[in-house]
């Protein structure tokens, strides 16, 4: 549908947003071949490919205007990058989820989730105080089970991103909008 004076849909108020690990393109394969496999065991709406990632932080409804600062969080976090094996297979019975985690995690990922928080919450951002877990969801409405050995997934981190969802009828829809590659020099004082 044309709006009067241009066919730009004007900027929404808020913006639902999260940052976020999002794979290259062998590890989000690695990850869907992982996906059909634990959903043979457990059943459940499998994830699709393009939309598997780890949340870092996740924001909710943010004003548009806020944007500026979230960059500015984003920019001051210079920690390293790190390879991150996804090994072991998780169940939510809560929420039904199905995920893929670490047995590991590296102390370079929980410093990037920790210099993230640490940032939003300076600038008044909400901030989860719920401890991390790090997991991709590959499974919603499953049924769970025993838990079986899988094959790790070797995932290197070497950027984050900021994710914009869109809740429709048929799910989230995401859309990396910003990234930040990991381990760059820290910015001129
Ligand atoms: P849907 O809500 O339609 O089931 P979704 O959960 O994938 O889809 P969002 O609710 O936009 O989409 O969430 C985006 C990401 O942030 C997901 O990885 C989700 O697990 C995570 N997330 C959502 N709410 C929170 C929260 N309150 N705290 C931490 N992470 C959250
Ligand atoms: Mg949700």
């Amino acid at each position: 549908m044309t709006e009067p004076g241009g066919n730009e849909s004007p900027e929404p108020a808020t913006l639902r947003l999260f940052f976020a690990l999002w794979p290259d393109e062998a590890t989000r394969d690695a990850l869907n071949r992982t996906g059909k496999w634990l959903h043979q065991h457990w059943g459940g709406r499998r994830m699709r490919a393009e939309t598997v990632h780890i949340t870092l932080a996740f924001l909710g409804e943010t004003p548009s205007g806020r944007l500026d600062d979230l960059v500015a969080c984003a920019e001051n976090v210079g920690t390293d990058v790190y390879d991150l094996i996804l090994d072991q297979a998780g169940y939510w019975r809560h929420n039904r989820i199905g995920w893929l985690g670490a047995s590991e995690t590296p102390p370079q990922h929980f410093d990037l989730v920790r210099a993230l928080a640490t940032g939003l919450q300076q600038a008044g951002f909400p901030v989860d105080a719920r401890p991390h877990v790090p997991h991709v969801t590959l499974l919603r409405n499953s049924r769970g089970g025993e838990v079986p050995a899988c094959t790790p997934v070797v995932w290197p981190i070497r950027e984050f991103v900021l994710v914009q969802s869109d809740l429709d009828a048929d799910g989230a829809h995401y859309e990396v909008i910003r990234r930040w590659e990991l381990g760059r020099p820290p910015r001129e004082a």
